[in-house]
């Protein structure tokens, strides 16, 4: 049966939230809800449905109407009882990956730092969802912390007979508790890897060692990667040439570049190797 992932596009929207709540899952990591009457049917339909966020453009000193986008996984929408029994109340949670290096850097990473109820924000999209694919009975799921949201969406879409088997890259244990470990490990074999394993053992190619372990990959099976683009390029020269999959059992997803901020997760992964 081939591997289909159906593409649902929806109108384009541009929608003003209001933070509502602000909480931290895992150190790293600042977890913003908004509301607002404006995120009234926000689609939310595929595991990697994402959405632009407008943050004041920083190379102006001082208020500007001039913005900058960022890319964000929408990890959970839901519609919540407003208690009157008549009602519900839009609600949109976004996960930021507060960057390790440099709290302050990076406009979405110091807007994250900083937000709080009451704040607003301009969101647009998502502009269409890719489905989970049909056709597989195994997904394979490789992500570092900017990647959780999307595997968190995953983990809810696949169907529950889809085998799932996850490879998590992160700084070290404290980023673990951003799952609930016995609903994980009842849904995905999961391995996590640490960075700080990496910088001790001199093991640059964990992921893609980790992923080599895991054998032949069949044709049923589906690969999404997401993460610093740098370091998904030899895990996509595995699977695409090395292996031979085919590009619609393979999604290999830059989500940022290491010293980028410009970064465009459109253009090709591999410069040498485009699609
Ligand atoms: C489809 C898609 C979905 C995404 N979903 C999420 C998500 O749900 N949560 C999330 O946190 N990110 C997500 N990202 C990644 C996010 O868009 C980037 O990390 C973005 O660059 C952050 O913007 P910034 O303004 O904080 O930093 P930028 O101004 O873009 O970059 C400033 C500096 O920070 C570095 N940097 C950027 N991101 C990181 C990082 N994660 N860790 C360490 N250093 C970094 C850059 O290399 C650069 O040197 C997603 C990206 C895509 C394409």
């Amino acid at each position: 049966m081939p591997i289909i992932r159906e593409i649902v596009t929806h109108e384009p929207a541009t929608r003003l939230a209001t933070v509502s709540a602000v909480t931290r899952p895992v150190p790293c990591m600042v977890r913003v809800t908004f509301s607002g009457s404006e995120l009234v049917g926000f689609p939310s339909g595929g595991p990697t449905d994402h959405v632009k966020l407008y943050f004041a453009d920083p190379s102006v000193e001082g208020p500007t109407n001039r913005t900058v986008t960022r890319d964000y996984t929408a990890r959970e929408f839901r519609n919540v009882d407003d208690g009157t029994g008549f009602g519900s109340t839009p609600e949109l949670d976004i996960d930021f990956v507060i960057h390790e290096e440099d709290s302050s850097s990076g406009p979405a990473s110091a807007w994250a730092s900083a937000a709080a109820p009451g704040d607003q924000l301009r969101i647009s999209g998502p502009g269409k969802s890719k489905l989970a694919p049909t056709g597989v009975s195994r997904v394979i799921l490789i992500a570092d912390e900017s990647a959780l949201p999307a595997v968190t969406r995953w983990l809810r879409l696949l169907a529950p007979e889809i085998q799932v088997t996850a490879l998590l890259e992160v700084a070290d244990a404290g980023v673990t508790p951003y799952f609930d470990a016995e609903s994980l490990a009842a849904r995905a074999s999961v391995t996590w890897l640490y960075r700080t394993d990496r910088a001790t053992r001199e093991a640059p190619g964990q992921v893609e060692a980790a992923l080599r372990a895991l054998g032949p990959i069949g044709g049923d099976v589906y690969v999404f990667a997401a993460g610093e683009a740098g370091l998904l390029i030899p895990l996509r020269r595995y699977l695409r040439r090395e292996l031979g999959l085919p590009a619609d059992q393979v999604a290999v997803n830059g989500y940022w570049k290491r010293g980028d901020e410009l970064f465009d997760h459109h253009a090709p992964l591999d410069a040498t190797d485009p699609d």
